[in-house]
C-alpha cells in the first residue's frame, strides 16, 4: 500500500525538495498550505510537481484545520516545515513567531495523540536553537543558548516533540537542520539576497545591495540533501533527533566573494565595519555596502555543526560543497534575473 505523507510549509523551499522526493519514491502527498493572494506555488511549479500534489487549507494557529486533515487521510509521516522561518522578522513579531513556530508543533501533537492511528512526526527543529554558541563545533549533546524569538520558539517545539516521543511513546523526532540554501531559498535570507542582488545589479535593475553583519559564520548546505535526511530519519527503527549539517562553515563576505565571479564582477572590500564597501574595480562602482537596519539586534555570529552521528547511524552526508552551491545559486538567478 502506498504511504501517505503530510507536508506542512509545502510552498517553503524544503516544502518542495521534499514533495519531490516524496513524490519520487512513491507516496501519496499531501501539501498543506495557507492559501494566500500570493502565487505560492511557484516552487512547486519549479520542480514539476505543482499538480501532483493534494492541496489542503492549513493554518498553524487553527487546530481545526489540523484536526481536519488528520480525520481525512491516513497519514503514515508528518513533515512539520511550516514555520514563521526569518530570525530577523521574529524581532518584530515574537508573538505571532512564537504562535507559529513554537505552539503550532504543540497543536499538531496534541492531534496526533487523540487520533487511533499513529503517524511519524518530524519537526524542522534549527540550528539557531544553538545560538550564542556554548561549543564548537554543535552535536547533539551541546547544550542550547538561542538569542532570538525565532530559536526560543523552535526550542520549545524541540522540546515539545521529545515530551510526547517519550511520554506518549510517539515516533516524533527533531532533525537540528543547519542554513540550507538553494535556488528557491526565500530572497529575504542572506545566500539568495547576495544571489538575486548582484543579478539585478548584473541586469541593470538595482544600484547597490545593502547587507548587514558580513562577518558572520554559516554552515550553508543544500536543501536538496537536507530534505532526504529528513526522510532517512522516519525510515529508522528507533526514533531518535539529529545534526544536520556539512561541517563547514564560512563568512557571509566569503559568500560575496565568490558568488562575485560568477557575474564577471573583478572587485575589492575598502573601508571598516559599517563603512565597509564592495566597489568594482573597473569604475570604483560601489554594489554592495552595510546597512547597519540589517543588524541583529542579538547575533548568532558562527554556526558549525557535527554530523558524525547523522553519518555513522542514517550513512547520509551532505553532496554539494559551498562553492558548488554558490555557483548552483548564481547561475540560477543570473538566468531569472537577466530575461527580465
Ligand atoms: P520557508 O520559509 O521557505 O517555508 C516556511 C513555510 O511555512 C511556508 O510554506 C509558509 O507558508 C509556511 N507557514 C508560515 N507560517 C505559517 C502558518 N501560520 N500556517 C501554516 N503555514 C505557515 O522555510 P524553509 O522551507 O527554508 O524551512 C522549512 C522549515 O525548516 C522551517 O520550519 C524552518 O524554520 C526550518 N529550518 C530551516 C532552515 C533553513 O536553513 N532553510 C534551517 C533550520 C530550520 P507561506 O508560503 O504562506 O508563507
Ligand atoms: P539565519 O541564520 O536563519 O538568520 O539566516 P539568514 O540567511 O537570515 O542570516 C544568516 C546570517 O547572515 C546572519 O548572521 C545575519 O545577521 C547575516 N546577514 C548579514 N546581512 C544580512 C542581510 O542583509 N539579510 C539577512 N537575512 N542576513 C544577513
Amino acid at each position: 500500500m502506498n504511504k501517505i505523507a503530510l507536508i506542512t510549509g509545502i510552498s517553503g523551499q524544503d516544502g518542495a525538495y521534499l514533495g519531490k522526493l516524496l513524490l519520487d519514491k512513491g507516496y501519496t502527498v499531501i501539501g498543506a498550505d495557507r492559501r494566500s493572494a500570493r502565487d505560492d506555488k511557484w516552487r512547486l511549479r519549479n520542480l514539476g510537481i505543482e499538480n501532483r500534489i493534494i492541496i489542503e487549507d492549513f493554518e498553524l494557529s487553527e487546530i481545526s484545520q489540523i484536526i481536519r486533515i488528520f480525520n481525512k487521510y491516513k497519514i503514515s509521516e508528518v513533515y512539520n516545515l511550516a514555520a514563521q522561518s526569518f530570525v530577523g522578522s521574529s524581532f518584530v513579531n515574537p508573538i505571532s513567531t512564537s504562535d507559529v513556530t513554537g505552539i503550532g508543533v504543540l497543536r499538531i501533537l496534541e492531534v496526533i495523540r487523540n487520533l487511533k492511528y499513529k503517524p511519524k512526526f518530524y519537526q524542522a527543529s534549527s540550528s539557531e536553537m544553538f545560538g550564542a554558541v556554548l561549543e564548537s563545533p554543535q552535536k547533539m549533546t551541546t547544550p542550547f543558548n538561542p538569542v532570538s524569538p525565532y530559536a526560543i520558539a523552535k526550542l520549545f517545539a524541540h522540546y515539545t516533540t521529545i515530551n510526547y516521543r517519550k511520554a506518549y511513546d510517539m515516533f516524533a523526532v527533531s532533525g537540528i537542520c543547519f542554513n540550507h540554501e538553494s535556488p528557491l531559498r526565500g530572497e529575504d535570507f542572506i545566500t539568495r539576497k547576495i544571489t538575486t542582488g548582484l543579478s539585478k545589479i548584473k541586469a541593470g535593475l538595482l544600484d547597490c545591495l545593502e547587507v548587514g553583519n558580513i562577518d558572520a559564520k554559516r554552515d550553508w548546505g543544500f536543501a536538496g540533501d537536507y530534505v532526504n535526511a529528513m526522510w532517512l530519519m522516519l525510515q529508522q527503527k528507533k526514533a531518535r533527533d539529529y545534526i544536520i549539517a556539512t561541517g563547514k562553515t564560512y563568512t557571509v563576505r566569503q559568500f560575496i566573494n565568490e558568488a562575485v565571479k560568477h557575474f564577471g564582477f573583478n572587485t575589492y572590500w575598502v573601508g571598516k565595519n559599517e563603512n565597509e564597501k564592495l566597489k568594482l574595480k573597473k569604475n570604483n562602482k560601489v554594489i554592495i555596502k552595510i546597512n547597519k537596519k540589517f543588524y541583529r539586534p542579538n547575533e548568532v555570529n558562527k554556526l558549525l555543526g557535527d554530523t558524525s552521528l547523522t553519518e555513522k547511524h542514517l550513512k547520509w552526508k551532505p553532496t554539494v560543497e559551498f562553492k558548488s552551491l554558490v555557483q548552483m545559486m548564481s547561475l540560477s538567478d543570473l538566468k531569472i534575473f537577466n530575461k527580465l
